[in-house]
């Protein structure tokens, strides 16, 4: 039913990332209601134009309710206002915004509410790997939450376009470092033996896993803003990486199994969704995450 991206009216801007800008649109002939996402490449689009046609291809053939859906994607949709240069993605909208929005307003979440979290990010992982993808950049901004709360993981595939890309700004950078894993910062030095890249997303998981129980980035003393050098430092080497006492046993030994420095070692998806931790409050319906959200 997409086909057309003049049939979208930009209601309001959702948010602005890496290079891009979301808005909430809607569709006119059917009167439905989407997230637009705009990246602007200028003059740099050739490079992601062979680049973006796989991915295409990746997004259209992933369909699950735990990834957010990818509707269509569209090449120099505003080639009319500034030449054009851009790629244009329409997706499931997520009313309840994202899992940084959330801990913005909230600072901690229960157990209860992470452990549903947890669940949902390693089902949408088991997908996504059953799929042959790595997602790259799990972080809480790419963690959003639908009116029924439910958490979908979402831009699988776009950061790599965006990596790379001029127009990345240097104070996003945090927030697309600090969830990396040891093997992906350091990929040569890190034994010599490459990682295919799955585990790397279960590092980012417990790295979010942790800020959603403590209410802010692990590595990093409040107020501060590392450089790259201290940023790398820790995540390489530091010994920073305990839970605090005050979470359940359970939950320390989750996050400890998803922060295993040696990608070898580390908890997969697999045995973390069976994981007590992950099973502990199974029997509480996922629409837990809604007294957290804001759309309610
Ligand atoms: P990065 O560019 O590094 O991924 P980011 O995730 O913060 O950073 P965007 O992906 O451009 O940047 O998203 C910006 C914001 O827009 C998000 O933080 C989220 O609040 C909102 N957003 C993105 N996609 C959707 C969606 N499908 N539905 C509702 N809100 C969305
Ligand atoms: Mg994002």
């Amino acid at each position: 039913t997409i086909t057309n991206l003049a049939d979208f009216e930009k209601l309001a801007v959702l948010g602005h990332g890496n290079g891009g800008t979301v808005y909430k649109v809607f569709h006119k002939p059917t009167g439905a209601i989407y997230a637009l996402k705009v990246l602007r490449f200028g003059e740099d689009i050739e490079r992601v134009q062979q680049q973006s046609l796989n991915e295409m291809g990746i997004l259209r053939r992933l369909d699950s309710d735990c990834v957010v859906m990818c509707h269509g994607v569209f090449e120099n949709g505003f080639a009319d206002i500034d030449g054009g240069g851009d790629l244009c993605f329409v997706m499931e909208y997520m009313e309840g915004g994202s899992l940084y929005d959330l801990l913005q307003r909230h600072h901690r979440l229960s157990e209860e509410a992470i452990s549903g979290i947890a669940r949902s990010v390693l089902e949408g992982l088991h997908y996504l790997h059953s799929m042959h993808i790595v997602h790259r950049d799990i972080k809480p901004s790419n963690l959003l939450i639908n009116r029924k709360g439910k958490m979908k993981i979402a831009d699988f595939g776009i950061s790599r376009l965006v990596a790379g890309s001029d127009k990345q700004q240097c104070d996003s950078y945090m927030g697309t470092y600090a969830y990396m894993s040891p093997e992906r910062i350091d990929p040569e030095r890190w034994d010599g033996v490459y990682s295919d890249g799955f585990a790397g997303d279960v590092w980012s998981l417990g790295v979010v896993i942790m800020e959603c129980f403590t209410g802010r980035f692990p590595l990093i003393n409040p107020g501060e803003k590392p450089d790259w050098i201290t940023l790398m430092y820790a995540i390489c080497f530091e010994e920073t990486w305990e839970m605090p006492e005050t979470a359940s046993a359970e939950l320390q030994n989750f996050v400890r199994r998803c922060l295993v420095r040696d990608w070898r070692s580390r908890g997969t998806v697999e045995e973390l969704l069976s994981h007590p931790f992950s099973t502990k409050f199974q029997h509480v319906a996922p629409q837990n995450l809604l007294c957290y959200s804001s759309c309610v």
